[in-house]
């Protein structure tokens, strides 16, 4: 086994190149920031091939990347990515949020795709490096409730065409600005957007996905946060869109067993017909479902904090239920959860032809999605000193 003599994934031996050019800030909500490639001034690269193991990492001035046009990431779409965010405090500080759970997803999702193995300890070093020398500049202490966007990446770049495990990949974390999909602390409108603030009833808009076209499947790859889940999920989100819908409800199976919703994971809140208070997203288990770090979170808050009050459920569930409990007036709330919208009540869901239309956390019910969502941005902005919020 020659793996013990290949270098290891190693952050203590990082090379610095200072960007003698930076740039203007661009204003928060600016042009500039809605069209989503304004950068920071520094990323961080390193490369890998399967004769050496890890070489130094860099940091250095963002750039353009070189590649020969044979390279697999081009053909074979061996590439992973994360997402995740830096975020300046109402204390003034500078927070990651919960960063070894996207380490440890990166790993597992590079494996998927026979990329290259690392130790995520090691990345979350390499982005904390990252976001030390960016952060001050580019989230000022005169913004707090601002933040980045961190995309950490890692691409096959063998120059061959061959079908086969590739033995050269270069890992980069980029970060960038990102507008303000969301109003803040415990609203659940998302009215920054101008294509939602056009809308008469706040909440997402989801189009249920149609037998033909899946977004992942048991044997697949739906847990790994591969490329190769979302090119080919493009097509039906610019078909919801032109519809006038925000996001795909994915459905599986010819029980339309409920998903995700668009890149984020889906929640409803409902009650039993014995009245017992549920709230539920689908399991982990069969490796569909990404495992979403703002997932596990409201499980862990609404386990911990909601216990007496709410049935925390990992379970499947299918389109009928969730229609059936429309019908009988027993859901309460529905929400997507992720990193990029974060917490997003739906207010409905287009499937078979009819609208279902749910409550967005109003009238009798508990509107806990506004209560999750407040529990998690106090953390994340040091309201609540927590240890999932990381200070760098
Ligand atoms: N599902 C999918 C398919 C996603 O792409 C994402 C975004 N990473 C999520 C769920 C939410 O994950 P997280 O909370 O870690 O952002």
């Amino acid at each position: 086994d020659p793996e013990p003599q290949l270098s290891k994934l190693d952050a203590s031996k990082l090379v610095f190149e200072r960007n003698t050019s930076p740039k203007a800030l661009p204003e928060p909500n600016s042009p500039e920031v809605w069209a989503q490639n304004v950068c920071t001034d520094h990323m961080i690269t390193c490369s890998w091939t399967s004769s050496t193991g890890w070489s130094t990492p860099n940091l250095k001035p963002y750039g353009p990347l070189s590649l020969m046009p044979t390279a697999s990431v081009l053909h074979y779409a061996t590439e992973c990515f994360e997402g995740l965010k830096l975020y300046r405090g109402y204390d003034g500080k500078l927070r990651l949020f919960r960063p070894d759970r996207n380490c440890q997803r990166m790993l597992t999702s590079a494996t998927r795709v026979a990329l290259p193995a690392f130790d995520p300890k090691e990345l979350q070093k390499l982005i904390e490096v990252l976001v030390a020398t960016d952060g001050e500049k580019w989230l000022p202490k005169s913004r707090p409730g601002s933040f980045l966007y961190l995309r950490p990446t890692m691409i096959a770049n063998d120059d061959h065409l061959g079908v086969r495990k590739p033995d050269e990949a270069l890992l980069y974390v980029i970060a960038c600005l990102f507008p303000s999909f969301d109003t803040g602390r415990g609203t659940a409108a998302l009215d920054a957007n101008p294509a939602l603030r056009e809308k008469e009833r706040p909440g997402l808009k989801l189009l249920a996905s149609k037998e033909d076209t899946v977004r992942a499947w048991p044997g697949g790859f739906g847990f790994a946060k591969v490329g190769a889940n979302y090119g080919p999920s493009l097509m039906a989100q610019g078909e919801a869109r032109a519809m006038g819908f925000d996001q795909v409800l994915w459905l599986l199976g010819k029980d339309c067993d409920v998903t995700e919703a668009g890149a984020s994971n889906f929640f409803v809140v409902w009650r039993t017909r014995e009245g017992r208070l549920q709230l539920v997203t689908a399991p982990l288990g069969d490796k569909i479902i990404l495992d979403g770090v703002t997932r596990k979170s409201v499980l862990e808050l609404a386990r911990e904090r909601l216990g007496g009050e709410v049935e925390v459920v990992e379970r499947k569930y299918t389109m009928c239920e969730l229609e059936a409990a429309v019908q009988e007036g027993r859901l309460l709330e529905a929400f997507a959860a992720g990193t990029a919208f974060f917490i997003a009540s739906v207010s409905k869901i287009h499937f078979r032809g009819e609208d279902l239309e749910i409550p967005t956390g109003k009238g009798d019910s508990g509107n806990y999605a506004a209560v999750i969502k407040t529990w998690l941005h106090d953390i994340m902005y040091g309201q609540e000193q927590h240890e999932w919020g990381v200070i760098v």
